[in-house]
């Protein structure tokens, strides 16, 4: 019998996934768009939402205003086009609009949504470049 108990903790807080948790999973629209070891995403986030997220966690003594995600987040009934970030996202373009992205694996554990990858050339490549396998 295995000993080993698991927790899944559902929260805004990532001061508290830091803490306590062992893997991450990023949601945006009621989907994951990212996911992997938290010592990962927390150092190299590579979804422009996961990085935005991070960016806008306030920072221990620094008097740097905080950074806020632009825009509101969806209507879930009336998701956007595409990326439902796309309204949202710092680096989105023209494709981001109309393609959904799909689920692509960035590192041994981690996987994100995004269009394309860095082997097809797709759009999201400036995002998987930075893939360390
Ligand atoms: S698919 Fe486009 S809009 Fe969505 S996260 Fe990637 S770059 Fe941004």
């Amino acid at each position: 019998m295995c000993n080993r108990k698991r927790l899944i903790f559902v929260t805004h807080n990532l001061g508290i996934v830091a803490k306590m948790c062992d893997r991450m999973a990023v949601m945006y629209a009621g989907k994951i768009v990212e996911q992997g070891a938290v010592r990962d995403l927390f150092r190299a986030p590579k979804h422009p939402y996961t990085q935005a997220l991070l960016g806008s966690m306030p920072k221990l003594g620094s008097k740097e205003p905080l950074y806020a995600i632009p825009g509101h987040p969806p209507n879930l009934a009336q998701l956007p086009s595409g990326c439902a970030f796309h309204p949202r996202c710092a680096h989105a373009m023209p494709q981001c609009v109309t393609r959904d992205p799909d689920d692509h694996r960035v590192g041994p554990n981690c996987k994100m949504l995004a269009l394309g990858s860095a082997n097809t050339g797709g759009i999201c490549q400036r995002h998987c470049l930075s893939c360390r396998i």
